[in-house]
This record gives C-alpha cells, sequence and structure tokens, in this order.
C-alpha cells in the first residue's frame, strides 16, 4: 500500500526472508529481556508410568512473561531456533532445571528441552557440569529429550556429548518420534533411554486405525531395541487403555495433567488414571 494504488506486489521470497529475519531479532531482543527482567518460566506436566500409574519424573516446558501474558514456546522458539542467540535459552533452561531440582528434592527427575543448536555447542557441557556441581544435583535427576532436528545438524559431536552425560548419569529421551528425518539411524546411533511417540498419532489413535498401527509399530521398535517408550498428547481414558494394551510404557497428556506451576504439580496424585 505504502507504494501506492494500483500496484500489484508480488510477495516473494526475499519478503518472507526479511520477514523471518524481523522476527527472529525481535524474539531475541524479547528473550533478553526475558532473561534480565526473570521473566521465564517452566510448567510441569508429569510423565506416569502406566502399568502403576506413578509419576516417573516431570518434563519441564518453558515460558516467557511478557508484560504480564505467559507466551507459549511455539511462538518463539522456531524464531530463535534461526539464530545462534537460542544458546541464551538452553543455558536458562539448563540452570533453571537444575536449580529447580536442588529448590524441590521430592521432584525424583526432571525432564528438559533443548534447542536443535544445543548440542554443537561445545561450553553446553561443562556448563551443565558446573551447575550439577553448583546446586549438588545428581546428574540421574536429569532426562534431555532432544528433537531428531537437534540431532540432525552435527551428529558425531551430540554422540560425544551424550555419551559423555550418560556416563555421569543424565538420561536421554527421543522427542516426537516418528515426524522427522532418518528416524531408524537416530535410534541406532544415539544412546536413548526411552522414545517418545509424537503426539500426533497418539491424538488420533482411537479414531484412526493407521495411527494406531504407526503407535504400535514404533513401541515394537522401541521395545526391540532394549529402549522405552512414552505416549505425549493422552487426551482421554479411551486412549490411555489403549496404550495399556499395547503395553507402552508411560504416558503424557492432558488426560493426566497439564502443564502446570511447580506447587500445583507437586500435589498431583498417583495412580488415579485407570481407576
Ligand atoms: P514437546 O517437548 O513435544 O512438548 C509437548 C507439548 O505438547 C507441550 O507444549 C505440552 O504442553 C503439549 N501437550 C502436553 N500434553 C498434551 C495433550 O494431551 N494434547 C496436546 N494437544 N498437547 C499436549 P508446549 O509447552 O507449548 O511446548 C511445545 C514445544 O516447545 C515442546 O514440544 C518442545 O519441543 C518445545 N519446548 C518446550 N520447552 C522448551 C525449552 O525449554 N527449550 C526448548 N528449546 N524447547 C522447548
Ligand atoms: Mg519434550
Ligand atoms: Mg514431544
Ligand atoms: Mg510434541
Amino acid at each position: 500500500k505504502h507504494r501506492g494504488r494500483d500496484l500489484v506486489h508480488i510477495y516473494s521470497r526475499e519478503d518472507q526472508d526479511s520477514e523471518k529475519l524481523r522476527d527472529t531479532i525481535e524474539w531475541i531482543h524479547q528473550l533478553q529481556q526475558a532473561i534480565i527482567k526473570d521473566n521465564i518460566i517452566f510448567h510441569f506436566q508429569p510423565v506416569v508410568e502406566i502399568k502403576t500409574g506413578q509419576i516417573a519424573y516431570f518434563e519441564a516446558l518453558v515460558r516467557l512473561i511478557i508484560a504480564g501474558k505467559v507466551i507459549f514456546p511455539g511462538h518463539f522458539i522456531p524464531s530463535l531456533e534461526r539464530a545462534e542467540d537460542i544458546k541464551l535459552l538452553d543455558h536458562q533452561v539448563i540452570a533453571k532445571a537444575i536449580k529447580t531440582l536442588a529448590d524441590y528434592p521430592q521432584l525424583t527427575k526432571l525432564a528438559i528441552n533443548l534447542s536443535a543448536h544445543a548440542f554443537s555447542d561445545e561450553n553446553l557441557l561443562p556448563f551443565i557440569e558446573q551447575k550439577l556441581a553448583q546446586y549438588q544435583v545428581h546428574p540421574t535427576r536429569l532426562i534431555f529429550e532432544l528433537t531428531e532436528s537437534a540431532s540432525l545438524s552435527n551428529l558425531s559431536a551430540t554422540q560425544r556429548m551424550i555419551e559423555r552425560l550418560t556416563l555421569i548419569g543424565c538420561a536421554f529421551s527421543i522427542d516426537d518420534f516418528g515426524t522427522g528425518f532418518s528416524t531408524f539411524s537416530y535410534l541406532k546411533e544415539l544412546p536413548a533411554k526411552s522414545v517418545k511417540i509424537d503426539g500426533s498419532f497418539v491424538k488420533d489413535m482411537k479414531k484412526d486405525p493407521i495411527d494406531k498401527a504407526l503407535v504400535k509399530a514404533i513401541y515394537d521398535i522401541s521395545k526391540s531395541l532394549g529402549k522405552q517408550s512414552v505416549a505425549e498428547f493422552v487426551e482421554d481414558r479411551e486412549t490411555l487403555e489403549l496404550l495399556a494394551e499395547l503395553g507402552v510404557d508411560y504416558a503424557q497428556g492432558y488426560f493426566i495433567a497439564r502443564p502446570v506451576p511447580i506447587e500445583q504439580a507437586l500435589a498431583i496424585k498417583p495412580n488415579q488414571w485407570l481407576n
């Protein structure tokens, strides 16, 4: 419009790129502000063992508080992933998670999500080790969830870091399994303890036989490789029952509990879901 009337402007690739760039710069700014103001928080969602109903661990899901509003990661992670600055967030997430484990000994284990860049960042491993030592937190209480895109960027560096963290007792889980690329080679190359079946398959498995077959297939592969399986997006009882029938080990989702602040999370009682 600012170029005058009767002009058709074709929305080009360059426009898209510069819009993305502006968006990334804006989110880097928001992130920096949130760090300064201590406006980065977690909500915690339990992962339960299906057989027993016990809470196995919680997943920490990051949120930014901007102008008093809670902003979810879907808004800022994709933009920040385009910049190295996402490492700032990774460091915050690690430090906050380890401090949370120190502050709440009743929180047995905590899973965190790191960016696609995280595992090619040489400073990350010493940072994790330093924070664990500083807060006197045992490494076995920390679980790293990584998406396939995360490991994709630099497989050998990722492998080395994972091996080192596994050696000191941290656990790894492959997140959103089934939607990325080269799925099978990651199962082969990465010493992950568990596989999280992508929620998009789980969500509709009670209605869609293809989704159900895919959930079963991922469960079977995981099991035959000696890995535990976790189903995310368990939104109703029927789905949880189906997962129990298949033998899937763990479940997470709105049917069990939504992500909530720490005090509410710690008040969640085990064993009530399949009664
Ligand atoms: P994710 O790690 O796969 O986490 C699961 C997401 O699904 C969370 O969204 C969670 O709130 C949501 N969810 C849980 N149960 C259900 C359910 O039953 N139904 C549906 N429809 N959704 C459910 P959230 O918190 O918005 O996070 C989205 C993604 O952002 C995460 O996916 C993760 O990839 C990323 N993320 C979250 N926290 C962090 C972080 O600290 N650092 C980084 N780098 N990424 C993060
Ligand atoms: Mg996750
Ligand atoms: Mg996931
Ligand atoms: Mg997911």
